[in-house]
């Protein structure tokens, strides 16, 4: 995916600043994680992947299989407001998008079975009015995850408070899809 999402592009400027302002510190494109998320916050053991709606197909239609040339299966994509598929060349934009697709999955995946937090921000809720309610909710997503994954307190510490939650799985993420 490092080919294809270039760094600094602006949404990712948008979030980086957002966080850090807010005293959130992170690591960039983390080479030792699968995917190399944009932004890795240790400490939340969170990955954050801003992604542009274009090439990771944001909202599109998986349409039915059809049979394509040759009785193979084939499948179709139908475009979304953020991702128009092209009509010129279309089996290749389809093809490229789907595949995108498929890793980004994979790489989700990956990381929650590796005991990460995941959230994927996409490029069109940083757009207008939208922006400050996606990076608001960004926020309380790592405050919500920083409390849980705070050591537990010692046994003999919180016997009173046996009714306090008990830290959640990986899998619980915050996805803004
Ligand atoms: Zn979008």
């Amino acid at each position: 995916m490092a080919a294809i999402r270039s760094r600094n592009t602006k949404p990712e400027w948008v979030v980086r600043r957002w966080l850090w302002h807010r005293g959130f510190r992170y690591r960039l494109n983390d080479r030792r994680l699968s995917g190399h998320p944009d932004l890795v916050l240790r400490k939340y053991r969170t990955c954050v992947f801003v992604n542009g709606c274009f090439w990771h197909g944001h909202r599109v239609g998986e349409t039915s299989e059809r049979l394509g040339e040759g009785g193979g299966q084939m499948f179709d994509l139908e475009s979304s407001v953020c991702c128009k598929i092209p009509h010129t060349n279309r089996p290749f934009w389809v093809a490229k998008i789907r595949r995108n697709r498929e890793r980004d999955q994979q790489t989700l995946e990956r990381l929650r079975e590796m005991g990460w937090h995941t959230v994927t921000i996409w490029e069109c809720e940083l757009k207008g009015a939208q922006c400050e309610a996606t990076l608001t909710a960004l926020v309380n997503t790592l405050r919500e995850i920083g409390l849980r994954e705070r050591p537990a307190p010692k046994p003999y510490e919180y016997d009173d408070y046996y009714d306090f939650e008990l830290p959640v799985a990986a899998e619980d993420k915050k996805s803004y899809t």
